[in-house]
């Protein structure tokens, strides 16, 4: 079987009835840049960039991220690249740094991400000017994390074109144009997806995070682990909806949370609309796999019932029996 799925990945995502499906990858390195080609992904859907601050407790410079981010900009040209911006605290808080990261009692609904990033707005203009620059190598996309309302979005978008016009007037190239999403992971955005499509250029689903705060479950406590429900319809619904704002607003909507590289759930995902799929590159051949052997009307099939059904554990078994039945 992994010599077939290998085998599979050489070929291109797309279903039995001719659906192109982009499958692309997560990484958190630049030399995850050679995974990324190994394993055939379209680009890279989601570059977390917390390692070069989580790999010291010093805040690297502009020119240290610049280097970092065109490395895979370059390295993946002219495949895309999403440099999603800082994403610390929560789970990731950096070590050494309590003046910066204070101890908090409820650290995923704390001071995290584009909240930090909106108080620290040296840091966050830092990180905007390197992955600015490092567009002028590559094709790259910028994505916010952790967008609760349209006010946050607006206001990281008001120090982007703040930095755009900084390196405007000083003759450094990057592309005027860049494509500008959001991530969707907490319930306020699924809910006003219709108020942030207007500024934004996609929209990417954080399942890990949306499950999470949805179903009110920690996703780092094992004790809780198996009230952690992807196929909860609670969640199916927040996706659909998401998805028909994406769409009604003409964004691409991606997912790119755990769930993504699952072959279980991916054939849901697609089935409810959306367009792409980005996991770690290990994930791809899989989820290729099982792209490959279904058709996008059944998958659209199994959304719908799905959606009509109201036990989660009934729901990830008809998805378990749509995988199984196709591999
Ligand atoms: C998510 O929340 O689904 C996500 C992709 O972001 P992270 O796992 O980095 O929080
Ligand atoms: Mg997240």
């Amino acid at each position: 079987f992994e010599s077939r799925l290998l085998k599979a990945n050489q070929e291109p995502a797309v279903t039995l009835d001719g659906v192109p499906v982009t499958l692309m990858a997560n990484i958190e390195k630049p030399d995850e840049v050679k995974l990324v080609r190994d394993y055939n992904a379209a680009g890279v859907g989601l570059y977390r960039t917390e390692y070069l601050f989580l790999s010291s407790s010093r805040v690297p410079s502009e020119q240290e991220q610049f280097l970092a981010y065109k490395a895979v900009a370059e390295g993946l040209a002219p495949n895309p690249v999403v440099i999603r911006t800082l994403d610390l605290g929560g789970d990731k808080p950096m070590a050494g740094n309590p003046e910066l990261f204070p101890k908090e009692d409820n650290p995923f609904m704390g001071f995290r991400a584009i909240r930090f990033c909106l108080e620290h707005q040296d840091i966050f203009r830092d990180q905007l000017r390197a992955i600015l620059m490092a567009s002028a190598y590559g094709k790259v996309k910028i994505m916010y994390p952790m967008i609760s309302g349209h006010e946050e979005l607006a206001r990281a978008n008001a120090v982007l074109a703040d930095c755009m016009s900084d390196l405007k007037s000083r003759g450094v190239p990057f592309d005027e144009n860049i494509p500008v999403g959001a991530m969707i992971e907490v319930p306020s955005a699924a809910e006003t997806a219709d108020l942030l499509a207007p500024d934004c250029a996609f929209f990417s689903i954080g399942t890990n995070d949306l499950i999470q705060y949805i179903l009110a479950i920690d996703r780092v406590n094992d004790r809780i682990a198996h009230l952690y429900e992807p196929t909860h319809c609670a969640v199916l619904r927040t996706l659909r909806r998401i998805v028909a704002e994406g769409h009604r607003g003409k964004l691409e909507v991606s997912v790119c949370g755990e769930m993504a590289g699952d072959p279980v759930y991916a054939p849901l995902l697609l089935g409810m609309g959306i367009d792409c799929l980005s996991m770690a590159p290990p994930w791809i051949p899989s989820v290729k796999y099982i792209v490959r052997a279904m058709t996008m009307a059944d998958a659209r099939a199994l959304a719908e019932e799905a959606l009509q059904m109201n036990s989660p554990r009934e729901i990830y078994a008809k998805c378990e029996a749509f995988y199984r039945a196709r591999v």
